[in-house]
């Protein structure tokens, strides 16, 4: 049979173009392939077209069976989708699978989108698979477990399905049906700064873990048998280096809800690569207490080609920490980072700075923490990085029993001083944030032509700036927190901190000028001296 998997454009992704590969479908499409069907993936991040695209594509498909891949933010795309498609006259069975349909109950799916006709949650492999054979040839889908389908007017839950016991009898994903990796984001590579393409990858599943906002425990929470399933590593390494081989990939992140990151296998997985002949860098997230827990690993892990490696700090808040239920202390956050620095693998850490329970007292300790990491905070935008609730999460269910205001909505922060903290903060973004991200791009031009030109002292200014430049929004924050919890914060005070951040940003510029005139100036000295040199030569 022909199938369409659709990865749905996830807002805002669609105005981020293409971020990373989407492996589970990958890894779907693998599984229908290996059984004999005809599939097609639409890759629906960074499309164009967005969901006009995706619905001329579905119409336009031989497909039997459409199904639409789909987490929280862009569940309400599938409802467009599909009612389109509908209206369109496209008859194929329409099916929805993913993380939000997984976490809520499996038939309200179905009740709020009548044009759906089946949903399978959890992993989907075994599951779809079983579905487009009974649908193939004309069976009911009565026996199919994981599968919630319309029977007439009646809505049916076939009961939860026992998960997959081995990840090394899975095929590897279907990266062939994907766009080309060049139309991903790259990573940058140090010192140079240049773009390299990077493949997303994976070596385990599932997470024991049950941190309060995480959707990990409600996308399994239907499904039977040990959640925690690990590669061999000797496997992920033969991979990375076919990939590298058949599709240019030169760095590798790992998507794993929690790299398997202990004694036993990272040793083996750092031999395999050796053996693979190193087949490019790579980076992953894990806790930061097995990293405490097992230091002596970062060293293998480095030589191995690790580059970075991302933790869930969330918050430098130990009350926050504990809200999360992360199981973490703000102390160990900090001796994981210290370590990883001192490996020489860079850390990004992930923060999640306000949710409805923040207290300016908290953002304080978040602020503090960052400083006293000194490491790299992911993105500038860290700053401003607000919870996303995920049905089916302990922080969810805590959330929905109030009254669930809009995000937009003052009341989304319990306490008021937050909410006018939040949209100073917002006013600084509006005046400031394109300067910050044109100025840290201006200053990595600088950097790639101090590298070129070996001019340690340039590189080394440019290398200040951007870490400062990135720290601007958090510097921000931090005089409006401090605003509130002393005078108050008010308009002029908020007007003192925007000032204040134009003014570091004007610095900036005029000191990425002069240096940037410098050094040009200096490389036509050197290219006047070595054409007088070579004249002379010739004379
Ligand atoms: S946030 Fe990370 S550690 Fe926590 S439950 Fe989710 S995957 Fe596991």
């Amino acid at each position: 049979m022909r199938i369409l998997l659709a990865n749905m454009p996830t807002p805002p992704q669609e105005s981020f173009g293409r971020r990373s590969q989407p492996l589970g479908i990958a890894y779907l499409a693998a599984y229908l392939l290996e059984r004999g069907h005809d599939v097609e993936i639409f890759e629906g991040n960074g499309e164009a077209g967005g969901i006009d695209a995706l619905v001329e594509r579905c119409l336009a498909s031989r497909a039997g069976l459409i199904g639409f891949s789909t987490t929280t933010p862009s569940f309400p795309l599938v409802g467009q989708a599909a009612a389109r498609y509908r209206a369109g006259g496209g008859t194929a069975l329409l099916v929805a699978g993913g993380h939000h349909v997984s976490a809520v109950l499996p038939t309200s799916v179905l009740a709020e989108v009548p044009e759906l006709d089946a949903v399978v949650t959890g992993e989907g492999e075994q599951t779809l698979a079983e579905l487009v054979e009974a649908h193939a040839s004309g069976a009911g889908f009565a026996g199919i477990r994981g599968l919630s389908w319309r029977d007439g007017d009646e809505l049916v839950w076939n009961g939860s399905r026992k998960l997959l016991s081995s990840l090394d009898s899975l095929p590897l994903p279907a990266r062939h049906l994907l766009p080309p990796l060049s139309e991903y984001a790259g990573v940058r590579r140090w010192p140079t700064l240049d773009v390299v393409p990077c493949a997303t990858i994976a070596a385990s599943r599932g997470c024991p873990y049950r941190c309060s906002f995480c959707d990990i425990q409600s996308f399994y929470r239907r499904e039977d048998g040990p959640m925690r399933r690990v590669r061999r590593p000797e496997s992920v390494a033969e991979e990375m280096a076919l990939v590298q081989r058949d599709f240019g990939a030169e760095h590798f992140a790992f998507v794993d809800d929690l790299f398997p990151y202990a004694p036993g296998w990272v040793q083996r997985f750092s031999d395999a690569l050796t053996e693979a002949g190193r087949p490019g860098t790579f980076s992953f997230a894990a806790r930061a207490d097995h990293l405490v827990k097992h230091p002596t690993l970062l060293g293998p892990l480095a030589a191995a080609g690790c580059s970075s490696i991302e933790m869930g700090i969330e918050s430098g808040s130990q009350s926050v920490l504990d809200r999360y239920q992360k199981d973490l202390s703000v102390a160990v956050n900090l001796e994981a980072i210290r370590l990883v620095q001192a490996s020489g693998i860079r850390t990004i850490i992930d923060f999640i700075m306000f949710d409805p329970w923040t207290t300016p007292v908290e953002l304080a300790e978040s602020l503090d923490f960052l400083e006293a990491a000194k490491a790299d905070a992911g993105y500038p935008t860290t700053a401003y990085s607000r919870l996303t609730f995920y049905p089916g999460t302990p922080l969810y269910d805590r959330w929905a029993a109030g009254p669930m205001p809009h995000p937009d909505d003052p009341e989304w922060f319990g306490d008021p001083d937050v909410h006018r903290i939040w949209v100073a903060l917002g006013d600084f973004r509006d005046a400031a944030q394109r300067r910050v991200n044109e100025e840290i791009e201006g200053w990595r031009r600088v950097h790639r032509q101090a590298v070129h030109d070996q001019a340690e002292d340039v590189r080394g200014a440019a290398v200040r700036q951007m870490y400062r430049l990135r720290r601007l929004p958090h510097r921000a924050l931090r005089e409006l927190v401090s605003l509130t919890l002393g005078a108050g914060l008010d308009e002029a005070g908020t007007a003192g901190v925007i000032r204040r951040s134009v003014a570091v940003l004007d610095a900036s510029r005029d000191e990425r000028r002069d240096l940037s005139g410098r050094a040009a100036a200096t490389r036509a000295d050197v290219r006047e001296r070595d054409s007088d040199r070579l004249l002379s030569a010739c004379e």
